[in-house]
This record gives structure tokens, sequence and C-alpha cells, in this order.
């Protein structure tokens, strides 16, 4: 895995092997991984090759500023183009979920800033998981910031080996699944949803708006290594089931394209019912990896047969 894990960090996500990978210009260059098998969910088409263009589009992509934009109550974004990250504002001090790339943390900063907050403000750092494109920015955040950063005990072996040029990944506190993080009256609950990563953690909360309450659930990836492990594999078969059972109306991912984040951003520009209240999607993003999961699997098993 470690003669993998520096030419191949577009593949963060598929071989799990992306800890260590600063500079990830040569992503294009890598080849792409498998195009089956393919997958069909609710009329769309996937395979392993069209979810990961899909979750990280271009280098320019992923370190380019989004439109930050208020999803609902407290809870905004602020992430790139393809890689998500959450600011939760409190009368206490804010909450960030996911730093992303060391090199798309600017973008954050100024996402913070356009909406009018402080990124100063921010108390505490969270993860959704221990990939780079996800938390290797957690150092520099804490530099800019000085907050604590929290992290799931199963991931905290790869995020202590994410050093991007050199730095320690700071972990002030160590989080087992069920714990709640709260700040300034808000409470986020962190939920093992183990498989693409060993601590993999999906975090619900609720949210206020137009005096109701939402049960807001920011997933963490569901995807499939390539080849999962027995291991992976029973992980996996837990943490769908768990994140079926998951209040939810807000679905959100750690990549926009695992809740059509462009998509229900542009209506939410048109005006109208906020778009991200939308239960009926709230496991679209399971169904699809569920079934891809279990397609690579049976390929598997056929490859397996003499
Ligand atoms: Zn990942």
């Amino acid at each position: 895995m470690n003669t993998l894990s520096c030419r191949s960090s577009l593949f963060t996500c598929v071989l799990g092997a992306l800890i260590l990978c600063p500079g990830a210009s040569a992503l294009a260059q890598n080849p792409p991984p498998p195009d089956h098998p393919a997958v069909t969910v609710r009329g769309q088409t996937y395979t392993p090759r069209s979810i990961l263009a899909r979750n990280m589009g271009s280098e320019a992509d992923r370190v380019t500023q989004f439109t930050p934009h208020k999803i609902i109550g407290n809870i905004y974004y602020v992430g790139t183009v393809t890689l998500s990250s959450f600011l939760i504002t409190t009368p206490e001090g804010h909450i960030l979920i996911d730093s992303t790339y060391e090199r798309g943390v600017p973008a954050i900063a100024k996402s913070v800033a356009d909406l009018g907050f402080k990124f100063s403000d921010i108390k505490i750092l969270l993860g959704n998981h221990a990939h780079g494109d996800h938390q290797e920015g957690d150092a520099l955040v804490k530099q800019m910031t000085g907050a604590q950063v929290m992290a799931m005990a199963e991931d905290v072996p790869l995020l202590q080996a994410m050093k991007p040029g050199g730095k320690e990944h700071p972990i002030d506190k160590v989080l087992r699944d069920g714990d709640k993080v709260t700040l300034g009256g808000t409470t986020l609950v962190a939920h093992l949803t183990a498989g693409h990563t060993p601590g993999c953690t999906t975090w619900t909360t609720t949210a206020q708006e137009g005096g109701k309450t939402y049960n807001v659930m920011i997933g963490c990836s569901l995807r499939s290594p390539a080849t999962p492990t027995p291991a992976q594999v029973e992980a996996l078969n837990r943490s769908f089931k768990t994140v079926r059972a998951l209040p939810c109306d807000v679905q959100l991912g750690d990549h926009g394209a695992q809740y059509n984040m462009q998509e229900k951003f542009a209506k939410l520009k048109a005006g109208g019912a906020n778009p991200f209240i939308d239960p009926a999607s709230c496991t679209l993003e399971a169904d699809v990896q569920e079934a891809m999961f279990q397609a690579i699997l049976a390929e598997q098993q056929k490859a397996a047969r003499p």
C-alpha cells in the first residue's frame, strides 16, 4: 500500500491508500478505477469510475471556493466545488467539519469570512474521515484558529500518519461511537459508520427553520474499496444499517455530489421551499453505495470460482 499511496492520491477514497500525499496535482495522470461493475439506482447508472469523477471533479474543483451558503438553521456550506466543509455557528464560537486538503483551507477561510463570520471563532474542528481530501488541512486550521481537534478513535492512526509539510496531525480529543460534541447550544452526535475508513464518522444534529426542528445527517462516505477485505465487508454491512436507521430530513455528505449539492443550491437561489429539506433523498447515497458494494462482491465471487 505504501508504494501506491503517493502516486495515487486521486484514489484516496477508492483504495483507502492516501494518507500522505501532499500536492495531488498529478492525480489526473493516474489510471482511473475500473469502469465496472455498473449499477442503476433510481434511474441513474454508476460505475466506480463515474462515482470517483462525480465526487472529485477536476483538480481545480477540489480547491476552488464554491459559493458559501446557508443550508438550514445555523449550518452553512463553506467547502470547495467538490469537497464539503460545513460551518456550524453558535453564540460561543463555531464548529467546522472537514478542513479538506491543506491547499483548500484558504478557500474555506474565505467562505467563512464571506458569510460574515470569523474564521478565528472556530473552536472545534471535526472530520468525516481520515483521507487527505477531507482532513489534510487539520493542522493548518488548528494553527489559524486554535480550535480543539476531535477525531473518532478508529481513525486516529490514519490521521497521525497525515503530516502535510511535516506538520504533526493535531488530535486534542478522541471520540467513540455515540459521543456528543456540544458548543453554544448545538449538539452533534458521532456515529461510527466504518468501512471506507475504520473511523468513518456520520454526524447528526438538529436545526431550526420556520419554527420547526429538522434532523440533519452529515454522512461519511460509504464507498467500498475496490477489493474490500472481510473486515471491511462486515463494517460496511453494519454501516448501511446504521445510516438507514438515523433520523433524517436533511442529508449532507463529505462530497457535495453525495447530496446533489449543486442542483439543490441552484434551487435555493431560485427561491421557494428549502431544497435541502428532502427526506426522500436521505438514503439515496446509501442506496447507490450499497448497490455498488453488492455488485463488487458479486464480481469478486464470480472471479473466485474455478
Ligand atoms: Zn475517502
